[in-house]
């Protein structure tokens, strides 16, 4: 089946001819230095045949909404079939891994909880390389957040005197007198560690403040910068390829979106695939400061790149 877009994209004036795939008619900056490309080979075909771990994005890139996007589902089956190792990345801090895959097999996509790292997962790993078990953390934050931290052997607490840490996630029943006692921790000498660093939540009533404004509050009030775990942030990406057993020469992330997946990818050194099945556009990409390797329209190309090269 031929690799072609499903819509026409516009030329980019910055991207000389030669170095514009043939294949999918995308005019993007090619690192030659990551991807060695054969003679005229689309690089997509490249990347696949010498990557082998996959890095995913949920929302815009698996589904939008409650909808999942044509060959998403499809595309996980052909990575089992070929044993090449993946994970499901995302910065929701809200929701466990069991309740992701729910989701997800809800939509008909057939994830397993454990094929799925989130950001208070990621977060409890990177808690548990400094600090020991029963380290008393304070947390703001929702279940998958809560959860991850108990799970991972760490003593909640709410008293800013006994804060080792304070983690921050998502919190929709955030309270003036909970931000005031975080406040007092990090200025007591609490590490200060947030799950993500997004600032607003797409849903159906528009755009609702993210944790990057809580993050934003306590970092104003106390002076003291958060250290980030998830997107774009590289440390997440660095976990999970540890989890997965993979070195970033064999890693590409595939992604939505070029300020969290993309630049999550470059600063972790994998390859990265942007679609455009999300909040970018093309127009987006000309103007990147740290452009993708590969842009296509969905994951069903990677889908199709992988039955036809690997
Ligand atoms: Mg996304």
């Amino acid at each position: 089946m031929p690799l072609v877009p499903t819509r026409p994209l516009p030329p980019s004036p910055t991207c000389p001819p030669k170095t514009s795939s043939p294949v999918f008619g995308v005019c993007i900056p090619i690192d030659y230095t990551l991807v060695q490309m054969d003679d005229g080979e689309p690089l997509l075909s490249a990347l696949v045949k010498t990557r082998r771990a996959y890095l995913v994005d949920l929302d815009g890139v698996i589904y939008t909404g409650s909808r999942p996007i044509p060959g998403a589902g499809q595309f996980f089956e052909e990575l089992r079939q070929r044993k090449l190792p993946f994970l499901l990345i995302t910065n929701n801090s809200t929701r466990t891994g069991r309740q992701v895959s729910a989701h997800l097999k809800g939509m008909g996509v057939l994830i397993e909880p454990e094929d799925i790292l989130t950001s208070p997962e990621a977060t409890a790993v990177y808690l548990r390389r400094d600090w020991p078990t029963g380290t008393s953390v304070m947390v703001i934050g929702e279940e998958g957040l809560v959860r991850a931290m108990v799970g991972a052997g760490l003593h909640l607490t709410t008293d800013p005197a006994l804060a080792k840490v304070v983690v921050c996630g998502l919190d929709r029943r955030l309270t003036y007198e909970r931000l005031v006692r975080a406040c007092t921790a990090i200025r007591h000498g609490a590490a200060f560690v947030a799950t993500n660093p997004d600032l607003a939540l797409p849903t159906e009533q528009g755009f609702l403040p993210g944790n990057g404004a809580t993050l934003a509050y306590l970092e104003a009030a106390t002076g003291v910068k958060p250290t980030v775990i998830g997107k774009p942030s590289p440390v997440m990406l660095e976990i999970a390829m540890a989890r997965l057993g993979v070195e970033q020469h064999e890693t590409v992330m595939i992604g939505d979106g070029l300020q969290t997946d993309i630049l999550a990818g470059v600063r972790a050194s994998v390859a990265t695939i942007l679609v455009l099945s999300g909040v970018a556009t093309i127009a987006d990409v000309a103007h990147a400061a740290n452009p993708p390797d590969v842009v296509i329209d969905s994951i069903d190309i990677v889908r199709q790149a992988l039955i036809e090269y690997v």
